[in-house]
């Protein structure tokens, strides 16, 4: 993923720079704005990263030791480390094959009297059944936080990911569509959990910085709880307002380059690229493609030859519990996920990317084909 960065974020970031308020300040609170009302949600307090705002989801909902929290293994690793900053338990669930996301089955599987929380993934941008999940969990008393670190842009029952959701956790990594270097946001339509939120990235102040300065009068802080620093800065707020005002064009350029590979790809027998569920669109974060038994050619080998003809494709998205820092951990059988992470890859698809270098692509993908 190559991010669209240009020169009117470069006059943003100079702008903050200009204005001597580096810190979280005034771009922060107009970025929170605006990013939380084109997602849907009430409220956004914009964090460092996504890891950071899905940590401080789980502070929110009270999960702490002894508790379980299911998530998917077939996510960045991120997902799963947030609920181990808070001394529970990550349990992990499968996933479905075509949308990469866990489903109703696949939690309820592997929920327990224990569990107090599940984060589900909108994987690579693919909206999860947020109906369902979000059924699902009201009727087990179960909180969904929504991981929607790729999620910008991406709809499902035709609102934005974010509308009703309780809790979401948004990533501005440069590997993500919408970016601010790094940078994260907890959108909730809850106004206590926003307050809190905003004491928890800020130490546990009762009042924020840029409340002391803006105020006439000397306001004395305390600190209600031990929280952390989890702050963004205007500068990165500043590139975050011009990214956002981008990203519905950004988005419906992606989807054309996804339609065009699709056409391509629709010869090419043994490849099943990811598409659309029936319930929403993806923004096409990652357009990851699964290689069927009948293509011939292991995944392994097809990233070789696309990387011996210049392509740089990567491997699918990770499964956690197969790394090392999960070692410890024995989960139940994950068989989707294995499968995915073991046999998909992620064809390149970024705003510079040209007919030709689609062609050149399936080309190669193609010509490998059994
Ligand atoms: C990128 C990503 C994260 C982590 O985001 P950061 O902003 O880099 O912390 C978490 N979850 C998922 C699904 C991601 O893709």
């Amino acid at each position: 993923m190559i991010p669209r960065l240009g020169e009117e974020e470069a006059q943003a970031a100079a702008d903050a720079v200009r204005s001597g308020w580096v810190a979280q300040g005034p771009r922060v609170a107009r970025f929170e704005q605006e990013f939380a009302a084109s997602v849907g949600a009430g409220h956004g307090v914009a964090v460092s990263s996504c890891t950071t705002a899905l940590h401080l989801a789980l502070v929110v909902l009270d999960v702490g030791p002894g508790d379980e929290v299911i998530v998917p293994s077939f996510s960045f690793i991120a997902t799963a480390n947030a609920v181990r900053y808070v001394g529970a338990t990550p349990v992990f669930a499968d996933v479905d094959l075509t949308t990469g996301n866990v489903t109703v089955a696949s939690v309820d599987a592997v929920r327990t009297p224990r569990t107090r929380a599940v984060i589900a993934v909108h994987q690579g941008g693919v909206p999860f059944d947020v109906a369902a999940l979000r059924e699902a969990g009201s009727r087990w008393g179960v909180p969904l936080i929504e991981d929607a670190a790729c999620a910008a842009g991406s709809t499902a029952y035709g609102q934005p990911v974010g509308a009703g959701s309780t809790i979401s956790a948004w990533s501005f990594h440069p590997r993500k569509l919408l970016t601010t270097g790094e940078g994260g946001m907890v959108t909730t339509d809850d106004p206590a959990w926003a307050a809190r939120l905003r004491q928890l990235r800020e130490h546990g102040m009762n009042v924020s910085a840029a409340d002391r300065h803006a105020s006439a009068q000397p306001v004395l802080e305390s600190y209600l709880e031990t929280a952390f620093n989890y702050r963004m800065t205007d500068i990165q707020a500043a590139i975050g307002l011009v990214q956002l005002s981008r990203l519905a064009e950004l988005v419906t350029h992606r989807r054309a380059l996804a339609a065009r590979y699709h056409d391509l790809l629709a010869t090419v027998e043994g490849l099943v690229p990811v598409h659309d569920p029936a319930y929403g669109e993806t923004n096409y974060q990652s357009f990851w493609v699964l290689i069927n038994r009948k293509y011939g050619v292991g995944r392994d080998e097809v990233l070789a030859e696309l990387a011996a003809a210049g392509v740089s494709a990567r491997r699918g998205i990770m499964a956690a519990h197969l790394e090392p820092a999960y070692a410890d951990v024995t989960p139940g059988p994950l068989p989707v996920t294995e499968r995915l992470t073991r046999d998909s890859l992620i064809l390149p698809l970024h705003h510079a990317l040209t007919e030709d270098d689609q062609d050149h692509i399936v080309g190669v993908l193609r010509k490998l084909a059994g």
